[in-house]
């Protein structure tokens, strides 16, 4: 069993608590212990980090961007055992994993080579007037546990390419792999530039409240996006927050279901749905409504379930106790609605978290499991008559991440598809993110995008700098 520690100051260090257990969800064996860390060592990686600032935010932009490229290096170096770490922690298919390591390592070097121009707002005979971009101090960089690797890679990368210093909370569920990240970050870097401090014991909160951190770059659950708000007021804390999602999908009559089934179940069960950006209301028009939910569920018995390490298997595990518990309950309230379970419906008569994909036919928009976020492994199908109800049912929820409309008609899809309430609307496909497109949602699902130009732009604060000629 491996000991995870904290990293303060470039020094590995215990926690000052007894230190909690990493499960693997696909066998319930503890993978490893974790350190505790308290409210105390959150105070010296925090002077740690501020200390660090004073000199990294003056490091080139040209060997902030080479350190990058060497971090990234030695990601690549370390695949596929960070690879085994995301399944053991997380228990997604260790092919998956392997993309959530490639993916960071494409994004890392994006990040790095992305250039921050200087805005020029005036050159005239007298004045020049610009804007430069300064980091903003200290960042903390708080995580999910449904893609840890990659979403710590998201808010960290961006934080140093500005000359930001960095403190790392990952969730207590997944935190290996983000610690494995650090160590090879902090291997390129002086010491305080990053840190990690886990702990399951008010290390979120304590950052949340803390007076030494300039910026909190959130990703996890509107409740606690709520709260990382509230308690980030006191010194106006910088605030990017990436929270739940419950995306729809509009099916257009005319659509080619042989065609655009395999997308659309891919979509919707990416990381056994526990994705924020997955497609989890689908609205499928009543001329294709059987034949659409019939493909689906014939994907869905395709798949096969088991632990992530083991060969042929496609489908993995949900991540922990409460997730299966929240699904198995939706799922069920839907069967006393009188709704139609086409496959799956029922967790697993075996070891492990294991629900299997689940398409739930005949529900009306009003059931919980369309309604809530489920993050799990089950897709509702719900029919339309019109487009107009289709429009008015996917933006009737307070959560706004992504959507998508699906249909021949590539123009009158885009324009339904622009009618959604969400940070990125998609055309006959969903659930699609890459390093140069900026990423967010709007209404509940939170502020502040990530990703190209506009997401590090989030980590610095303009200065203008005005200059009598
Ligand atoms: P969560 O909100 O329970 O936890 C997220 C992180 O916050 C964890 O590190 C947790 O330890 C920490 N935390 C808990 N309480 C805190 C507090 N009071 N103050 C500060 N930090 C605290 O979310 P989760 O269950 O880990 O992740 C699932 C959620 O994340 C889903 O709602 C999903 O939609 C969302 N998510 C959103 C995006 C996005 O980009 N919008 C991406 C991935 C996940």
């Amino acid at each position: 069993m491996n000991d995870y520690k904290l990293l303060i100051n470039g020094q590995w260090v215990e926690g000052a608590c007894e230190p909690f257990k990493v499960i693997n969800p696909a066998t319930l064996e503890t993978v490893a212990t974790c350190a505790n860390g308290t409210t105390e060592q959150l105070d010296l990686a925090v002077q740690a980090a501020q200390s660090a600032f004073k000199s990294w935010q003056h490091v080139s932009h040209a060997e902030r961007k080479a350190i990058l490229h060497r971090i990234a290096d030695e990601i690549a170096a370390n695949r596929d055992e960070l690879a085994a770490l995301i399944v053991a922690e997380q228990g997604k298919p260790f092919g998956l994993a392997i993309g959530e390591v490639e993916g960071g390592i494409a994004w890392t070097r994006y990040t790095a080579e992305t250039e921050i121009p200087v805005e020029v707002f005036e050159d005239t005979a007298d004045k020049l007037i610009e804007g430069h971009r300064k980091p903003l101090g200290v960042v903390a960089s708080i995580t999910p546990w449904n893609w840890p690797f990659m979403i710590a890679i998201w808010h960290i990368m961006p934080a140093l390419r500005t000359g930001n210093t960095v403190i790392s909370k990952p969730s207590g569920l997944t935190p290996l792999s983000t610690i494995k990240l650090v160590e090879i970050i902090n291997n390129h870097l002086p010491a305080g530039v990053i840190n990690i401090v886990t702990g399951e014991r008010g290390i979120g909160s304590g950052i949340t409240a803390h007076p030494g951190i300039n910026k909190i770059v959130f990703t996890g659950s509107t409740p606690t996006g709520q709260s990382v708000m509230r308690n980030a007021a006191d010194n106006l804390k910088r605030l990017t927050l990436e929270l739940g999602g419950n995306d729809a999908a509009i099916v257009l009559p005319g659509t080619d279901v042989g065609k655009v089934a395999p997308a659309i179940f891919g979509a919707a069960f990416l990381n056994m749905g526990q994705t924020c950006g997955a497609l989890k209301r689908l609205y499928v028009h009543e001329s294709l409504y059987e034949e659409m939910s019939a493909a689906l569920a014939d994907i869905a018995k395709q798949q096969v379930v088991g632990n992530g390490m083991d060969e042929g298997v496609n489908f993995g595990p949900v991540q922990n106790q409460d997730q299966l518990d929240l699904v198995t309950g939706l799922v069920e309230d839907a069967k006393i609605r009188g709704a139609r379970i086409l496959c799956g419906g029922a967790p697993l008569d075996k070891v492990g978290y294991f629900y299997p994909p689940t398409i739930v036919a005949d529900i009306s928009n009003e059931a919980p499991l369309v309604q809530e976020e489920q993050f799990g492994p089950v897709l509702p199908v719900i029919k339309y008559a019109d487009v107009e109800t289709a429009i008015e049912m996917a933006n009737g929820i307070e959560m706004g991440l992504d959507g998508s409309v699906w249909g021949p008609d590539t123009q009158e899809a885009t324009t339904i598809a622009s009618r959604l309430e969400c940070g990125t609307t998609f055309v006959n496909t969903h659930a699609e993110i890459q390093p140069n497109v900026p990423f967010g949602g709007c209404k509940m699902s939170g502020f502040g995008v990530e990703f190209g130009l506009e997401g590090l732009l989030e980590y610095t604060a303009m200065q203008v700098v005005h200059i009598k000629k």
